[in-house]
């Protein structure tokens, strides 16, 4: 059986954090599908094809990653994709209490689905969409946050 993992999140956008994750889970899974939240009670800074264009982007090298849009339940898009696995990315404790929690729920819901989180690696911890998205409407420079191959302003 093929060992795939969904990444949900938001990327609004992706960061050197998001890209981390995905390049460190690379080696344990036969395929990693990044799915991009499509929530319509969600404002975003940055349009749905925007924020898929970037992650595909980021990932365009390696081809056992796949980006698509997913609404609904994680563990829906998970029996849906065949995926035993979701992955996600903890920076600090506040993340560990939410990560936790979700990941009760959804092994609740579904017995099939194993969580796997990954800590973040020191250089790109305190990255997150939310701050780099207030640099951004303050006309910051944020590249150096980003993967090399987003680019904001272009
Ligand atoms: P969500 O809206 O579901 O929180 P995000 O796009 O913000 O979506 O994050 C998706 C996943 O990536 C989450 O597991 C989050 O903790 C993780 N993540 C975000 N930024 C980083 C980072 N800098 N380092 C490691 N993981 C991160």
């Amino acid at each position: 059986m093929k060992r795939v993992a969904v990444f949900p999140g938001s990327f609004d956008p992706i960061t050197k954090g998001h890209e981390e994750i995905v390049r460190r889970a690379a080696p344990m899974f036969d395929e990693i599908i990044v799915a991009v939240g499509r929530n319509t009670s969600k404002s975003y800074l940055f349009s749905e094809s925007q924020r898929l264009d970037w992650v595909r982007e980021t990932f365009a090298d390696m081809p056992q990653v796949s980006v698509v849009f997913f609404e609904g339940l994680t563990i829906d898009f998970c029996k849906n994709n065949n995926a035993r696995f979701i992955l996600r990315g903890v920076r600090n404790s506040a993340d560990f209490e939410y990560e936790m929690a979700i990941a009760h729920m959804n092994k609740a819901m579904y017995e099939g689905v194993e969580t796997i989180a990954l800590f973040s690696d020191p250089h790109v911890v305190s990255l997150s969409s939310t701050i780099i998205r207030e640099i951004i409407k303050n006309k910051g420079a944020v590249s150096q946050f980003l993967p090399a191959s987003v680019n904001v302003y272009g």
